[in-house]
């Protein structure tokens, strides 16, 4: 299986060299959102385990950094990456042998976790992820693990953000289920005091209608005051050469400029 893949032109952090660390066949993780682009989850767990040994990062990023040009290391890909034991050791080696920032794109599920959040301490960028105003929305959007509730999420990033020195971003993922709660979600967001505010619509093949570019702006509004900018305001950035094309069809890249992570 393709660990590295890319890079892929992300609207948000540029040429993203990818890292998938849970690499399995179906989709591992705390989450079954309504708007997944890789289909329903085929483990839904919040345990934490190694899926790829740190050593085969070192080499297959090492490999690919020979044959692609890249502005950042992402950790994303076919489930959630705080899942991964080695996380916080894998982050070390891609920021060694790449010589890039790393930017991890978690859904914040674990981030009420000590342990997590040291992980995610040694990255450059971390991107969170606040989709829903309460708990029932949060269940109806997000699909948890059924221990999971969204107030110790929200508690984990406010913790998260305290004690990180890297850009801590907002994602905010636009769906219809909770597009008639911005003002509720924008409010929470002021508490958690990102760097930044994603606002997402999943551009991606996604068994949900994206949001058009007025609805989103709509919900902009409601994050006045914050450093707010959305999926359609932005450009799409030149990639020359990839790695990792199954994976990338895996992932279900779109052609053009839909790049959602
Ligand atoms: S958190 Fe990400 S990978 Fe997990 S179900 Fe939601 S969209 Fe899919």
């Amino acid at each position: 299986m393709e660990i590295v893949y890319g890079p892929v032109s992300s609207w948000r952090l540029g040429r993203s060299l990818g890292v998938d660390l849970i690499c399995q066949k179906g989709k591992v993780c705390p989450f079954d959102c309504t708007y997944c682009s890789l289909g329903r989850t085929t483990e839904l767990t919040t345990e934490r385990r190694v899926f790829v040994p740190t050593e085969r990062v070192a080499r297959d990023l090492g490999e690919a950094m020979k044959k692609v040009e890249a502005d950042v290391v992402t950790f994303s890909g076919t489930g959630e990456p705080t899942l991964s034991l080695n996380l916080g050791e894998a982050i070390k080696v891609a920021k060694e042998i790449s010589g890039l920032p790393v930017a991890v794109l978690t859904n914040s599920s674990l981030m009420n976790r000590e342990d997590v959040r040291r992980d995610l301490a040694q990255a450059d960028v971390v991107v969170g992820e606040l989709d829903a105003p309460n708990e029932e929305i949060f269940k109806r959007i997000n699909r948890p693990y059924e221990e999971i509730r969204l107030a110790d999420m929200i508690e984990g990033m406010k913790k998260f953000r305290a004690g990180f020195n890297g850009k801590f971003s907002l994602e905010v993922m636009c769906a219809p289920e909770n597009k008639d709660f911005s003002k509720e979600i924008a409010a929470i967001a002021r508490t958690i005091r990102p760097d930044e505010v994603q606002i997402n619509a999943p551009l991606r093949s996604s068994p949900v209608r994206p949001l058009t570019p007025e609805e989103l702006n709509a919900i902009k509004k409601d994050f006045k005051g914050m450093n707010a900018r959305s999926v359609y305001e932005t450009k799409k950035v030149e990639v020359k050469k990839v790695v990792g094309p199954r994976k990338l069809r895996q992932l279900k890249r779109p052609k053009a400029r839909k790049a959602g992570r």
